[in-house]
Protein backbone atom coordinates (compact mmCIF):
# COMPACT_ATOMS: atom_id res chain seq x y z
CA UNK A 1 0.00 0.00 0.00
CA UNK A 2 1.06 3.29 -1.05
CA UNK A 3 0.27 6.82 -0.30
CA UNK A 4 -0.06 9.66 -2.47
CA UNK A 5 0.28 13.18 -1.80
CA UNK A 6 -1.88 15.65 -3.68
CA UNK A 7 -1.76 19.16 -2.93
CA UNK A 8 -5.03 21.45 -4.58
CA UNK A 9 -4.93 24.68 -5.35
CA UNK A 10 -8.49 25.67 -5.97
CA UNK A 11 -11.79 25.49 -4.05
CA UNK A 12 -13.30 22.49 -6.36
CA UNK A 13 -10.46 20.88 -8.77
CA UNK A 14 -10.13 17.69 -10.25
CA UNK A 15 -6.71 16.94 -10.20
CA UNK A 16 -5.51 13.87 -12.54
CA UNK A 17 -3.39 11.14 -10.59
CA UNK A 18 -3.26 8.34 -13.38
CA UNK A 19 0.47 8.97 -14.03
CA UNK A 20 1.27 9.31 -9.80
CA UNK A 21 -1.31 5.87 -9.55
CA UNK A 22 0.19 4.26 -12.43
CA UNK A 23 4.10 4.91 -10.95
CA UNK A 24 2.80 2.95 -8.05
CA UNK A 25 1.35 0.03 -10.00
CA UNK A 26 4.93 0.00 -12.24
CA UNK A 27 6.55 0.03 -8.71
CA UNK A 28 4.61 -3.14 -7.56
CA UNK A 29 5.37 -5.64 -9.87
CA UNK A 30 1.94 -6.91 -10.36
CA UNK A 31 1.04 -8.25 -13.44
CA UNK A 32 -2.06 -9.22 -13.61
CA UNK A 33 -4.82 -8.00 -10.75
CA UNK A 34 -6.14 -5.02 -9.46
CA UNK A 35 -5.93 -1.69 -8.17
CA UNK A 36 -7.66 0.04 -5.66
CA UNK A 37 -7.52 4.39 -4.97
CA UNK A 38 -8.98 5.20 -2.07
CA UNK A 39 -9.83 9.12 -0.45
CA UNK A 40 -9.31 9.15 3.07
CA UNK A 41 -11.04 12.69 3.44
CA UNK A 42 -14.97 13.44 3.86
CA UNK A 43 -14.75 16.34 1.66
CA UNK A 44 -13.20 14.83 -1.52
CA UNK A 45 -13.53 11.95 -3.72
CA UNK A 46 -11.98 10.15 -6.51
CA UNK A 47 -13.45 9.81 -9.88
CA UNK A 48 -12.25 8.14 -13.34
CA UNK A 49 -13.38 10.21 -16.24
CA UNK A 50 -12.26 11.57 -19.39
CA UNK A 51 -9.13 12.58 -19.40
CA UNK A 52 -8.27 13.60 -22.75
CA UNK A 53 -10.59 17.13 -22.67
CA UNK A 54 -9.73 18.60 -19.67
CA UNK A 55 -13.54 20.50 -20.08
CA UNK A 56 -14.94 17.84 -19.22
CA UNK A 57 -14.09 17.66 -15.87
CA UNK A 58 -14.72 21.11 -15.49
CA UNK A 59 -18.04 20.65 -17.01
CA UNK A 60 -18.71 17.93 -14.40
CA UNK A 61 -17.68 20.22 -11.35
CA UNK A 62 -19.88 23.13 -13.03
CA UNK A 63 -22.55 20.48 -12.81
CA UNK A 64 -21.85 19.40 -9.37
CA UNK A 65 -22.08 23.27 -8.41
CA UNK A 66 -25.15 23.55 -9.45
CA UNK A 67 -27.11 20.27 -8.09
CA UNK A 68 -25.29 20.86 -4.37
CA UNK A 69 -24.73 24.63 -4.34
CA UNK A 70 -22.33 26.20 -1.82
CA UNK A 71 -24.78 28.15 0.09
CA UNK A 72 -27.82 25.43 1.79
CA UNK A 73 -29.96 25.05 3.61
CA UNK A 74 -27.78 22.54 5.60
CA UNK A 75 -27.48 21.46 9.21
CA UNK A 76 -23.47 20.97 9.41
CA UNK A 77 -22.62 23.82 11.25
CA UNK A 78 -18.87 23.67 9.64
CA UNK A 79 -20.31 25.97 6.33
CA UNK A 80 -18.86 23.05 4.14
CA UNK A 81 -21.70 20.34 3.93
CA UNK A 82 -21.78 20.72 -0.03
CA UNK A 83 -18.23 19.62 -0.42
CA UNK A 84 -19.72 16.78 2.09
CA UNK A 85 -22.71 15.96 -0.13
CA UNK A 86 -20.85 15.64 -3.11
CA UNK A 87 -17.85 13.54 -1.66
CA UNK A 88 -20.78 11.15 -1.16
CA UNK A 89 -22.38 11.67 -4.62
CA UNK A 90 -18.60 10.85 -5.80
CA UNK A 91 -17.51 8.55 -4.13
CA UNK A 92 -13.61 7.53 -2.03
CA UNK A 93 -13.33 4.74 -3.76
CA UNK A 94 -12.33 3.50 -7.51
CA UNK A 95 -11.14 -0.13 -8.58
CA UNK A 96 -9.20 -0.78 -11.82
CA UNK A 97 -8.11 -3.77 -13.39
CA UNK A 98 -4.34 -4.41 -13.75
CA UNK A 99 -3.38 -6.28 -17.12
CA UNK A 100 0.21 -6.53 -18.36
CA UNK A 101 1.68 -4.54 -15.22
CA UNK A 102 -0.65 -1.41 -16.44
CA UNK A 103 -3.89 0.04 -15.40
CA UNK A 104 -6.25 -1.28 -18.01
CA UNK A 105 -8.13 2.28 -18.22
CA UNK A 106 -10.33 2.61 -21.68
CA UNK A 107 -8.67 4.70 -23.84
CA UNK A 108 -9.84 8.07 -22.65
CA UNK A 109 -10.13 7.64 -18.92
CA UNK A 110 -8.20 9.16 -16.58
CA UNK A 111 -8.27 8.73 -12.27
CA UNK A 112 -8.81 12.21 -10.87
CA UNK A 113 -8.53 13.03 -7.49
CA UNK A 114 -12.04 15.12 -6.37
CA UNK A 115 -10.87 17.96 -4.35
CA UNK A 116 -14.57 19.82 -3.02
CA UNK A 117 -13.19 22.47 -0.35
CA UNK A 118 -9.40 23.32 -0.93
CA UNK A 119 -6.79 24.17 -1.58
CA UNK A 120 -5.90 21.40 1.15
CA UNK A 121 -2.77 19.26 1.15
CA UNK A 122 -4.52 15.67 0.66
CA UNK A 123 -3.20 12.03 0.74
CA UNK A 124 -4.67 9.44 -1.67
CA UNK A 125 -4.28 5.52 -0.54
CA UNK A 126 -3.45 3.14 -3.68
CA UNK A 127 -3.36 -0.73 -3.17
CA UNK A 128 -2.47 -2.97 -5.40
CA UNK A 129 -3.56 -6.81 -5.23
CA UNK A 130 -2.40 -9.64 -7.76
CA UNK A 131 -5.36 -12.08 -8.81
ZN1 LIG B 1 -17.44 19.72 7.45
Amino acid sequence: MQTIEVQTSEHSQAVDITRRVAEVVAASGVREGWCEVFVPHTTAAVAINEAADPAVMTDVLETLDRLVPWRGPYRHTEGNAAAHVKSVLTGSTVRVPVQGGRLALGTWQGIFFMEYDGPRRRRVVVDVHSG
